[in-house]
């Protein structure tokens, strides 16, 4: 069920609004503390609203897109 992973970012600088999404997008579920490929989300960015199925493929990480695509098979 890929369509419970959500979207996180790293402020690419701190002139970044909360609602712009810059760089690459890792996945996270609701609930946990760490993206899939390991990052905390404490210092990550999250949007909540936005599944990470709906991502760029370029715009993904490489590794959370691996995991998710895996988890979804
Ligand atoms: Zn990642």
């Amino acid at each position: 069920m890929t369509d419970y992973y959500r979207v996180a970012a790293f402020p690419r600088s701190s002139r970044d609004a909360d609602k712009v999404l810059v760089g690459k997008q890792h996945a996270y579920l609701e609930g946990v503390r760490a993206t899939v490929c390991g990052f905390g989300l404490v210092q990550m960015r999250r949007f909540e609203q936005l599944p990470f199925s709906a991502s760029p493929p370029s715009e993904r990480c490489l590794l959370c897109d691996r995991v998710v695509r895996a988890a979804s098979h």
